[in-house]
């Protein structure tokens, strides 16, 4: 295939809908085979057929990023199918309860670090020896504005995204003598379930879809981008460098 990210492997968690599934899918028709990560096996066959029109190829892996020996497996698996990974999207998500911090239930406290935070660490443990092995490895995690501007009620929400944060830094620091890059991306309101769910009285149509994101997440993806450890704020389309 052809495009931007032709022969490259690009794994995308968050996969099944909303933002994952359309960068995903902008992925494959740029030409990269995608390894497309989510629970949902509905929403990643919806994609597979999205992808296998477009002439594309992907691989589906029903997963709970919340496994993280099932993590561990999935590096094992692509490192015997490719020995490399090209590009990496942490973009899997939840959001909680919007309420003050004093409400939180402790399960879903835990769950909302599980799937924002740890997971990504998971990914990044798993998956570093295969992100150096490329020509040009590419790590995009998805963070969102209320990381750096802590808005009431947003509770374990903007707490995991604000150590996801720090964690993307902390990892590109580590891997900027490399070939490998890390960084960041802030989507903004994006006309998705989870905006939905945290915004219940807005119109959704008043919202940009998941597709106004393509040209952002595939210019963080490709060889060019050579920033590391930065964040993209999309609705702005700046860098902000640390
Ligand atoms: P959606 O709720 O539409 O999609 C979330 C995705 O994450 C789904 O594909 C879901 O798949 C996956 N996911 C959730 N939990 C797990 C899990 N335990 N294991 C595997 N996959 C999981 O959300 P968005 O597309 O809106 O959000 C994508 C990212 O963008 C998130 O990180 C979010 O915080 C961020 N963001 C979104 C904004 C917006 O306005 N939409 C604004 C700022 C940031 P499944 O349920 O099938 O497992």
């Amino acid at each position: 295939m052809t495009g931007r990210l032709a022969g490259k492997i690009a794994l995308v968690t968050g996969a099944s809908r909303g933002i994952g599934r359309t960068v995903a899918r902008a992925f494959a028709r740029e030409g990269a085979h995608v390894i497309a990560v989510a629970r949902t096996v509905g929403g990643l066959e919806e994609l597979d057929d999205e992808i296998q029109a477009l002439g594309g190829g992907a691989t589906l892996v029903p997963l709970d990023l919340k496994d993280g020996p099932g993590i561990d497996r999935l590096g094992g698996a692509i490192h015997e199918r490719w020995k490399r990974l090209d590009v990496l999207v942490g973009n899997a998500g939840v959001l909680g309860s919007l309420t003050p911090l004093a409400h939180v239930d402790p399960k879903e406290w835990d769950e909302v670090m599980a799937v924002n935070l740890t997971a990504n660490w998971r990914l990044i443990r798993s998956l570093d020896p295969l992100l150096r092995q490329s020509d040009a490895g590419r790590a995009v995690f998805v963070t969102s504005g209320v990381a750096r501007h802590p808005k009431a009620y947003w509770s374990a929400y903007a707490v995991s995204k604000a150590a996801l944060e720090a964690m993307v830094r902390l990892y590109a620091a580590e891997i900027a003598m490399t070939k490998a890059r890390a960084n960041f991306i802030n989507p903004g309101p994006t006309r998705t379930a989870m905006r939905a769910k945290a915004m219940p009285g807005e119109d959704p149509e008043s919202l940009p879809p998941p597709d106004a994101l393509e040209d952002a997440f595939l210019k963080l993806a490709g060889a060019d981008f050579t920033e590391n450890g930065v964040l993209y704020d999309a609705p702005s389309e700046s860098i902000v460098r640390f």
